[in-house]
């Protein structure tokens, strides 16, 4: 692939979630994020194929890459999401509808990952993609990191992404599953047992990048603790997904 192709399609079918066509595509990998947050990792898409994520979310159709997520609101009103869709998925739903991005396997695309740090699901639920994707897409990265609000209904993702809560109760019932956990505190709410502050968020200094820590990595990753985040600002309202932006 030439290096000038900044990512790649890696799965083109069903969703995993509602059987609609999607589309899933690798952003970033001829050179970084800008993000400071989530560093030089490589982002993940995960889209409507048939529509653009603008009218997915206008329709309700965001239900096939979304899933039962809370955050994407009712057609477009009370969504709590901080994607904000008009503007990455967007641009990047558009580029792939040019022909931008060429398709290559998940084999491929493994090779062009290598060495380098992979975000499932900057946009969409990673579960919204068959795991044997992922599965194939991580083998030779240096860290991975993804969150699914879909772990309730399914443990396929354990090791590779961590139980979105919002609650200490969901954080709880996640944990009894199995999962490691990322979940956001209210103001005032402390560190549960075996929870740490996410070390890029700003309670805890911003001291590090997603692609450094690598902590959300599930149960595969070197870290065991879970984390949380204190929700800030804007995303005081939200949840895990947006905390973490
Ligand atoms: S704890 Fe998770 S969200 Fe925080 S910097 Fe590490 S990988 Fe990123």
């Amino acid at each position: 692939m030439s290096t000038k192709v900044n990512g790649f399609v890696f799965y083109r079918g069903p969703s995993m979630l509602d059987g609609s066509p999607i589309i899933a595509i690798a952003t970033g990998t001829a050179k970084g994020s800008r993000n400071a947050k989530t560093g030089g990792e490589v982002q993940t898409w995960i889209l409507r194929d048939d529509l653009s994520p603008v009218d997915a979310v206008k329709v309700g159709a965001d239900v096939s890459i979304c899933g039962d997520c809370k955050h994407r609101g009712m057609n477009g009103t009370a969504r709590s999401c901080y994607v904000t869709v008009f503007q990455a998925p967007l641009v990047v739903w558009k580029a792939a509808k040019r022909g931008l991005y060429p398709d290559v396997s998940p084999e491929a695309g493994a090779a062009i990952l290598s060495g380098k740090v992979l975000r499932l699901g900057s946009y969409g639920d990673p579960a919204a993609v068959p795991v044997h994707v992922w599965r194939a897409l991580v083998a030779h990265v240096e860290g991975h990191t993804g969150y699914t609000h879909q772990w309730r209904t399914s443990d396929a993702l354990r090791d590779l992404c961590m139980a979105s809560c919002d609650s200490a109760f969901e954080q709880e019932l996640a944990t009894a599953q199995g999962w490691r956990t990322f979940r956001v505190m209210a103001q005032g709410e402390a560190l549960l047992p075996r929870e740490i502050s996410c070390p890029a968020s700003k309670e805890a200094g911003a001291k590090t990048s997603c692609s450094a820590c690598k902590a959300c990595g599930g149960t595969s990753a070197k870290a065991k603790v879970n984390i949380a985040i204190l929700a800030h600002g804007a995303a005081s309202k939200v949840n895990a997904f947006n905390a973490r932006a």
